[in-house]
């Protein structure tokens, strides 16, 4: 093995499969994370509720697909089983006027999954079908990786499903809760990334819209074994370290990280959030003269919209029959509800102990300047127009979060979207606004980006790279030539 070392830039999902797969290697790895825990957008914090007790709060609740291969592969490394997970049954999307639909108990494959929604959603009819654009949904079911962008990146997926025709009520439950998962609102999100996920979630894989969760907090469940999986394979991993300012020197990378400390590697690996990679590549002017491409297209990429997360603490529990995990249509704010009293440990037992309950309320796409604590009382009321015991249970506790991290799919973004490859010689993007030909998105792509970074380097060194997996990369109907 040459004596090459690597810096990854970011400790969250992208930034640690890159090290895993570098260090198993034997590759000398350190990882820079600017918070004092790694994570990202999938840590957790230790909260210290009014009566005294402290609970573990995650960024937010996330369902982990079947079909996340590539994440699951470098969970497997600290838990070969993967007990960590649990299935959450159901996929039900609530609205105030109709009743809930659940989306998780469809065959898995195509198109028996398309199918058995539509004969069995009460959303659509038959007669509904031959009032639809055939020709406006055919993309849907042929995704193409160049094709779809080719024709669709000019459309927002707003226009797109307008242009299906598909009556109101089958919009708001098929769709509607589907596009706001992505963190960006319809009428910015491009219609050929709708097309995309819509593959990658519902029609492109073999494991169907099932997803589970872990059972403990991620720091628990997920971010401590893994620090301990690297550090047992000579990682460094150096938290409270924020990367101000990179520069190419001496054939390798300098990183600085405030109060004039140096970092030196001579191979590099961002894999920090949309606005974080905007900010940090503003700040190294040589890195820009180096690589202007990358430069051009990272300042042309975007951040979507910013998104609420408001866990609640409640003296006493919803109807027994709710759901632990409730995607929600057509309200202003609120798009998802967990019940985290079910679903994770710590919560469970804070609820057997009090007789209380802890909701976690999602919001994926608000409106600017509002702050978290107004957003929280918005979704709880809009929850308590769906469950009216809601409206009952008093308040113990609130911990409310806006921010704003996630990436921009805007119409026409495509083209110029940043890969995993740059114009920087010895320098690597991962994260999940960063492009890649794997079908993927969210943590999935994280995954996915962070594990090629990492096969550039080993490539690049003679070792040899990590498989990817990848799902079927054409739709249905999509032709191949
Ligand atoms: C509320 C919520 C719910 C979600 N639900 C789901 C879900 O159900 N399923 C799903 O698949 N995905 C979900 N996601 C998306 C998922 O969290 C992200 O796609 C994924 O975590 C992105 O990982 P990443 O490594 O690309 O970025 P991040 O997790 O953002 O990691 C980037 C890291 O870089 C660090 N950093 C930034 N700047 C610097 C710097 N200058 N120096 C050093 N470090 C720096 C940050 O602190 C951070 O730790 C959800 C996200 C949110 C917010």
């Amino acid at each position: 093995m040459p004596d090459v070392t690597v810096l990854v830039v970011g400790g969250g999902v992208a930034g640690v499969c890159a090290a895993v797969v570098l260090a198993e290697r034997g590759v000398p790895v350190t990882v820079l994370e600017g918070r004092s825990t790694l994570g990202g957008r999938l840590n957790t914090r230790a909260v210290t509720l009014t009566d005294g007790s402290i609970q573990p709060v995650d960024h937010g609740f996330h369902a982990f697909f079947r079909q996340y291969h590539n994440l699951r592969a470098v969970l497997r490394r600290i838990d070969p089983a993967l007990d960590l997970l649990r299935p959450v049954p159901g996929y039900p999307v609530l609205h105030r006027d109709w009743p809930a639909e659940d989306f998780g108990r469809l065959p898995a494959a195509a198109p028996w999954n398309l199918l058995a929604l539509l004969l069995r959603s009460p959303s659509i009819r038959l007669r509904d079908l031959r009032r639809m654009d055939g020709r406006a949904a055919l993309p849907l079911l042929a995704y193409h990786p160049e094709r779809t962008y080719a024709e669709l990146d000019g459309v927002t997926a707003a226009e797109l499903l307008d242009a299906l025709r598909l009556p109101d009520r089958a919009r708001a439950m098929l769709f509607e809760v589907f596009s706001h998962s992505f963190f960006n609102h319809e009428a910015e999100l491009s219609a050929a990334e709708l097309v995309a996920n819509f593959h990658f979630y519902f029609l492109g894989n073999a494991e169907g819209l099932a997803f589970d969760a872990p059972t403990a907090d991620y720091e628990s469940a997920i971010w401590r074994p893994l620090a301990g999986y690297l550090r047992r394979r000579g990682a460094e991993i150096r938290c409270g370290r924020t990367a101000a300012s990179v520069a190419p020197e001496g054939g390798g990378w300098r990183v600085e990280t405030g109060s004039g400390a140096d970092h030196r590697a001579r191979y590099l690996v961002l894999a920090v959030d949309p606005p974080a990679l905007a900010s940090l590549v503003r700040a190294s002017p040589r890195l820009a003269a180096a690589a202007p491409v990358l430069a051009r297209r990272v300042a042309r990429s975007g951040t979507g919209p910013p998104y609420a997360v408001a866990r609640y603490w409640l003296a006493g529990d919803v109807a027994a029959r709710r759901p632990v995990f409730s995607g929600v249509s057509r309200q202003p704010t609120l798009d998802s509800v967990t019940l985290y009293h079910r679903l994770e440990t710590a919560a469970r037992c804070w609820a057997g102990r009090t007789g209380g309950a802890v909701l976690e309320l999602h919001a994926y796409a608000c409106p600017e300047g509002v702050p978290g604590p107004e957003l929280a009382e918005r979704m709880r009321a809009e929850l308590a127009g769906l469950w009216p015991e809601v409206a009952e249970l008093p308040v113990r506790d609130l911990h409310a979060r806006v921010e704003r991290q996630a990436p921009a799919f805007r119409p026409g973004d495509h083209a110029d979207r940043p890969g995993v490859a740059t114009d920087a010689d010895g320098l690597w993007l991962a994260g999940d606004g960063i492009g890649t030909e794997v079908p993927s998105a969210l943590l999935e792509r994280a995954a996915v980006t962070g594990i090629q970074a990492a096969n550039h380097i080993l490539r690049r060194i003679g070792a040899a790279p990590e498989p990817v997996r990848a799902i079927r990369r054409y739709g249905l109907l999509a032709r191949r030539r």
